[in-house]
């Protein structure tokens, strides 16, 4: 089974990704979701990574933006073909075999 392999973006420790990464980041995983037919995660499994990133250092809670790949969680936690950038995600794998 293939998952997807979102890479974090590269930065420095220190620094938050541009507009620009962000921009990049989440079209790619837009992208991605629609090549695969939009699928969602169960509505259970939307609230248990959004308390994983809840808890999660790498979250800004301000913007509710993943600090690692930039993407707005609220809308990438919905979709089944995103996966946590953390190593080792901290998110439950999900049974899908994502198209890239
Ligand atoms: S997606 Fe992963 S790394 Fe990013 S905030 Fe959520 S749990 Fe943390």
């Amino acid at each position: 089974m293939k998952e997807s392999q979102e890479k974090p973006i590269e930065k420095s420790s220190t620094e938050a990704p541009t507009i620009f990464q962000m921009l990049r980041s989440f079209t790619s995983e837009l992208t991605t979701y629609v090549k695969n037919g939009a699928p969602n995660v169960s509505e259970e499994n939307y609230e248990k990574r959004l308390a994983i990133c809840r808890g999660c250092e790498h979250l800004d809670e301000k913007l509710m933006r993943c600090k690692l790949c930039g993407c707005l969680i609220q809308h990438k936690a919905k979709w089944k073909t995103t996966t946590c950038p953390d190593k080792p995600s901290r998110w439950e794998k999900e049974d899908i075999e994502v198209k890239k």
